[in-house]
Order: structure tokens, then sequence, then C-alpha cells
């Protein structure tokens, strides 16, 4: 096609390309007329380049256009969700969703399924027997309009664009360009009809952004995305150098959102948890700010009406949710080899290990374990003495639990000074501002 030659050489000679060349491109990757390779030197070409702002929009509105759109102004209310860039122990969906349904938002999510060192937010709700992801659009919408919240599996038919390109993205080291990123992540919130977003982007070595000003970049290009499509986008920025809670594993989660929900588990959870349901709620049509809306949701946790939209919300999806009720792995521990602070607990190893462990796929089609996964027993600033046990790492299969636990023994930094204090929540950036 020496269109598209011509497409590549035009990015890579450092012109922007209009909507027009943009949409050729994308539309050619869908129907098979733009070969991979083609479409690889292309990639590359943005990668080297990068997007302009201009550039970013138009690529998200020919992805969302490249396949089936819902939409959900039939519930005649704002639907709301959240996107989290991805991080270890991150099970802040399981929280949010029915937390914000019990304020009198609704929370529709429509989610795909990633790579991960753990499962995505599919895999955690699978972990709860019977429950069921893949509702036909008509049950989803009902679900909506009947309890207030649905997560349910992202339909093939919805940015087909995102699924190949991505594809290629991830086997040609093209995936690290905020505005393929933000087109990516954006396209598939406006095609799944979600009419306000807040984006939970994680900073740090264990999410995608090693750095805060790094991650701004992406927001603001995911914003500006947001308000081409008059869908209002708030950020907010929060830490991944160490997991997010004390669990990493797809059951092991679910039991810690669940204890969240109760008014009780890890503090980082919760204030992750309070601070984007504030934000969403401002964005909701309940009439309230972003302080009023965390306060109802404290509220709504601290009265019990939180975990009870929860059971609600498992029961009506199919789940059978019986909490502390799993079947237990034989587990590792890990043990301290020296007194002291923790003063980090590395993410992205701790992830590792929870792979290994048989909780997240390497590969697209490998298959999950519920049950497995990785327990800490420590966090940053935690006092320990040397013996006591820090981790343990749960296995079906004795040398994934061997190989796991190798690798949990060098997650955790015990010196002697206690660490620096730092917030969870770094920085945020409402959908006005
Ligand atoms: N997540 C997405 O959905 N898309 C990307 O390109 C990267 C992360």
């Amino acid at each position: 096609m020496d269109f598209v030659n011509d497409v590549i050489a035009w990015k890579r000679d450092g012109n922007e390309l209009d909507a027009v060349r943009l949409r050729a491109f994308v539309d050619g990757v869908v129907s098979g007329a733009v070969p991979s390779y083609q479409a690889s030197a292309l990639l590359m070409a943005m990668v080297l380049r990068g997007l302009s702002d201009t550039e970013t929009v138009e690529l998200a509105r020919a992805m969302v256009d490249s396949g089936k759109t819902l939409d959900l102004r039939v519930l005649r209310r704002p639907v709301l969700d959240k996107h989290s860039s991805g991080g270890v122990g991150d099970k802040v969906t399981l929280v949010l969703a029915p937390l914000v349904a019990a304020c009198g938002g609704v929370f529709g999510k429509m989610s795909g399924r990633g790579l991960g060192h753990t499962g995505g937010t599919l895999d955690k709700l699978e972990s709860i027997p019977g429950f069921r992801v893949q509702l036909p659009q008509g049950e989803f919408v009902r679900q909506l309009e009947r309890i207030g919240v649905a997560v349910v599996s992202q339909s093939e038919r919805v940015v087909p664009a995102d699924r190949l390109l991505y594809a290629l993205r991830d086997v040609t080291a093209t995936v690290e360009c905020d505005g393929l990123i933000a087109a990516s992540i954006m396209a598939k919130k406006v095609a799944s009809g979600t009419s306000a977003l807040v984006l939970d982007i994680k900073v740090g070595r264990g999410g995608f952004m090693a750095d805060l000003q790094h991650a701004r970049d992406l927001g603001r290009l995911c914003r500006l995305v947001g308000e081409a499509y008059e869908r209002p986008t708030s950020c907010v920025y929060t830490g991944m150098d160490a997991p997010l809670g004390r669990t990493i594993g797809n059951r092991l989660e679910v039991e810690e959102a669940w204890a969240v929900l109760q008014g009780e588990g890890p503090a980082d959870v919760r204030e992750v948890s309070l601070t984007l349901a504030g934000a969403l709620l401002a964005l909701s049509d309940v009439g309230v700010d972003e302080t009023e809306g965390r306060r109802r949701a404290e509220a709504a946790i601290a009265d019990g009406r939180a975990a009870d939209q929860f059971e609600r919300w498992c029961y009506v999806q199919g789940g059978r949710w019986k909490p502390g009720e799993f079947h237990r792995l034989a587990a590792h521990e890990v043990r301290a080899s020296r007194g002291g602070y923790v003063r980090g607990v590395d993410a992205l190893a701790v992830g590792q290990a929870a792979q290994v462990a048989g909780a997240g796929r390497q590969r697209i089609d490998d298959t999950v374990d519920p049950a497995a996964g990785v327990v800490l027993q420590h966090a940053v600033g935690d006092r320990v003495d040397e013996g006591e046990p820090l981790a343990a790492v749960f296995s079906r299969d004795p040398a994934r639990r061997a190989q796991a636990s190798r690798i949990l023994e060098t997650v955790f930094d015990v010196g002697e000074e206690p660490p620096v204090a730092t917030p969870i929540v770094i920085a945020r950036e409402d959908a006005a501002g």
C-alpha cells in the first residue's frame, strides 16, 4: 500500500498526521489492508517522534469508530467509571464500585483481561464462585438501573483496533508512547458509554510511570480526549513503590476489599478508595462536591451500606459470596534476616512473586489460580525483629512456591532508620481544572 508507506515516511520525518491519515491507518489495521509490518513501522515512528495533542485526540476518535459503541443514555443518569494504570495489589475497583452505588451514583465498568503480575478485576471477581462477568448488554444496562453497579468483560466488538494494535505494540517495544497509551485507554472508555471517569495513575517503581511529571503528562492527554467527547475526566496520582494493601492475588484481594468495605483493612486501600469515591461522586448527578462525596462514602462504610451493596452486587451477578470461605493453599513464610524498620517493599518484585505463585498470567491464554498469591505481614514503616515473618506465599505447586519465596526474600528493605512517611495520594486534578 503506497499510501501507508507515505504515511510512515511522513511521521518518520517528524510531521503531524491529520485525521484522514490516522483514520486510514486504523481502519486498515482492522480490515487487514495494512499488514502488521507496516503498522509496526508506523507505531515505532509514533514512539520516536511522539504524538501531538491533536494526533492523540484524532487517533482516539478513529479507534472509537473502529467498532461498536455503547449508548448508555437510556439510563438518563451519568454512568461513572474508574481506570487504574495498573499496580500491584490494586483491588480498589472492588471497593469503589459498591461504595459509589451505595452513595447513589451509578458505577458501570467494562473491563478487558490484561496480562499482569496479578489478575485483573475480572479475575478477582471470578474468584468468587459463580460470579458472571460475561453479561449481555441488555442485562448490563438493567443491572445498572436496578442496583447501580455492574462490572463486566468488554465485548470484543468494542474498539477492535485497540486489541490489534496493543498486541503489536506488546511485541514491538512500542507500548511506551503517551499519545498511544492515552488514545488506547480513553477510546475504550468512550466506546463503552462511560459518562465521567476518574483515572488512578500509579506513580512509582511498581506502576507504569516512574515519576509524577510523566504521570501528569499522561493524565493531561487523557483529559484532553475526555474533553473532546464531553466525558469529564479527573486524575488522581497515587503511589506505587510498594504494593497497595497487604494482599496480592485474586481471592486474597477480594477478602481485603471486603475488609475495607467493613471499615477495616489497610489504610492505603481505604484512602485511595475514599479519594476516588469523592472524585467520582462529584462528577455524578448526586449533587455533591468532592469533600461531601468523600464524607458520604465514609458514612456508607461506617453504617454498613457499602458492604450490603457489595453483597447485593455479587448476588445479582451470580456470585456466591461467603467471606473467608475459600480453599486455602499451602503457604511458605519469608522471615526477616535482620531487625529494623521496613524502609521499602519492592512492588514489582512482589508482583512477580505472586505471578510465579499462579495469581497472574504471562500469556493471554494462561489460567490464573484464584487462591494463589502473597500476603504481606509487614508494610513500609513497620518495626520488625530478626526472624519475624514478613510475608507468606500461597501456591498449589511446591516448585512455584519455592521459586516465589526466593523472589520474596529480596523484596523487603530493612534498615536502622525509619523511612520518611509519604502520602499514598500524591496529587490530583479535577475534571474542570
Ligand atoms: N493500558 C491500556 O489500556 N492501553 C495502553 O496502551 C497501555 C495501558
